[in-house]
C-alpha cells in the first residue's frame, strides 16, 4: 500500500495529509527515508548548503511562559534574567562579524521594554555598522507582540522593521497548530491563525521566511501532518516560505522535563514525511544543535538538504540540556555533511551560493 504512494511522492507528486499519515506510521524506515532522499537528489543532488551565522538574543525576559521553554525567565528578579541595550547588542554583532558570519539570528523573550522603536533601531544601528550581513530576526509572535504593544497593525510593523534593515523572518513560534497541543505546551501563545497571518502579511510584502514543527511531545502523527498542511495551503498562496525545519523537543529544564523526547526514528520519520508532503517547500532544514550531530548526518539521507548555521553563539537550544557543541567550525560543519555522504556548500540567507567546499 505505502510503495505507491512513496513512488508518487518520490517523483514529486503531492501526497494527500491521509497518505502522509500512513507513510509516518507504517512505511518501513528505509523506504521512507530512501523516497525522501530521491526528492532531494532530484532538486540538489548530492549538495547540502550551510550558512555562517550567530544567534543575537535581546533579553530572556518573557511575558508567555511557555511550558516547553527553557531560555525565558518570568520576571527580571529571576537571577537568570539578562536584557541587552542597543549599544550591547551592537558591538557582540562586532565580535561575531570577525568571525565571518553573513546572517545574525535575532530572537528573544517578549517583554514590553522590547517595542517596536527598540527594533528599529537595534536594525539600523546593525545595518549601518554591517551592512553585509542579513538580519533573520522576530518569530511571527513577536511581531504580533511588539505590535500590540506599540498600538500598530502587522502591516505597519513589518513595515517599520524592514524598513529599519529586517531582511527574513525565522519560522518559530509555530510550536504545533493544533490547539489541543497549543493548550498543554504554550497556552499562553498565539493561536496558529496568527501566526500564519503575520507570515502572510509578510510574504504579501516581498518578505521571505521559514517555518518550523516542534515535535516529539504530546501531539499525534496526525496532527504533525496537520500542521504541514496549514502550511503547504499557505505557500500554495504566497509561495514566500524558504525553509521548513522540523524541531526535536528538548524536554531538559522543561516543565516537562519527564518526557523522553523523540527517539532516533522518530526524528528521521518526522524529517522523511516533511521532505515527501512539502512538495512546495524547496528545503528541509535541520537544526543541527537539537538533532545532535549524529541524527544530523543519518538524517541528510532521509530529506534535510540545508542545515542551519555555524551558530557561533547560541543560547535558546542550550538553555535546555542538549550535548551538541555551541559553534561548529566550518570545517566541522563540512566534515558533518560529508560523514552522511553529501556535498558541502556554504550559501547566503536567500540561498544564493557563496561557495562549494573542497
Ligand atoms: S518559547 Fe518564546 S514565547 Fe515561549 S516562553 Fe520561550 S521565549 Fe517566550
Amino acid at each position: 500500500m505505502t510503495d505507491r504512494i512513496l513512488a508518487r511522492a518520490a517523483d514529486g507528486g503531492r501526497i494527500t495529509p491521509e497518505e502522509a499519515i500512513l507513510l509516518y506510521e507504517t512505511a518501513p524506515l528505509d523506504e521512507l527515508g530512501a523516497a525522501a532522499d530521491e526528492v532531494v537528489r532530484r532538486r540538489f543532488g548530492d549538495e547540502i548548503t550551510y550558512n555562517v551565522n550567530a544567534h543575537l538574543n535581546p533579553t530572556n525576559i518573557c511575558v508567555v511562559g511557555c511550558g516547553f521553554c527553557a531560555f525565558a525567565v518570568w520576571t527580571e528578579k529571576d537571577e537568570r534574567a539578562y536584557a541587552y541595550s542597543v549599544d550591547q547588542l551592537v558591538e557582540r554583532a562586532g565580535q561575531l562579524v570577525s568571525h565571518g558570519i553573513t546572517e545574525l539570528h535575532i530572537v528573544g523573550g517578549m517583554t514590553k521594554e522590547y517595542d517596536l522603536p527598540y527594533y528599529e533601531e537595534l536594525f539600523s544601528e546593525l545595518k549601518s555598522a554591517y551592512p553585509h550581513v542579513a538580519l533573520t530576526a522576530l518569530t511571527a509572535v513577536e511581531i504580533d507582540f511588539i505590535s500590540r504593544i506599540s498600538k500598530v497593525s502587522h502591516r505597519e510593523a513589518l513595515e517599520r522593521t524592514r524598513a529599519a534593515g529586517h531582511d527574513t523572518m525565522p519560522g518559530g513560534g509555530a510550536e504545533v497548530f493544533s490547539s489541543r497541543v497549543r493548550e498543554i505546551i504554550a497556552d499562553r501563545k498565539v493561536p496558529a491563525e496568527t501566526w500564519l497571518e503575520v507570515h502572510r502579511e509578510a510574504h504579501g510584502q516581498g518578505m521571505r521566511t521559514n517555518a518550523t514543527l516542534l515535535f516529539g511531545h504530546f501531539e499525534t502523527p496526525a496532527e504533525q501532518v496537520d500542521h504541514m498542511n496549514r502550511l503547504r495551503e499557505l505557500q500554495d498562496e504566497t509561495g514566500g516560505f524558504q525553509a521548513f525545519i522540523p524541531l526535536p523537543f528538548l524536554p531538559g529544564n522543561t516543565d516537562f522535563a519527564y518526557l523522553p523526547g523523540p527517539n532516533r526514528e522518530e526524528k528521521l520519520r518526522t524529517i522523511a514525511t516533511a521532505r515527501l508532503f512539502l512538495d512546495n517547500f524547496a528545503h528541509i532544514k535541520g537544526h543541527w544543535v537539537m538533532l545532535g550531530e549524529q541524527i544530523t548526518s543519518d538524517a541528510l539521507r532521509f530529506g534535510l538538504d540545508d542545515l542551519s548555521g555555524t551558530l557561533i553563539e547560541e543560547r535558546i537550544a542550550h538553555a535546555t540540556t542538549v550535548e551538541t557543541p555551541l559553534g561548529l567550525s566550518q570545517d566541522r560543519m563540512a566534515d558533518l555533511i560529508r560523514s552522511g555522504g553529501k556535498v558541502p556548500a556554504q550559501r547566503d540567507t536567500l540561498y544564493n551560493e557563496i561557495s562549494a567546499a573542497v
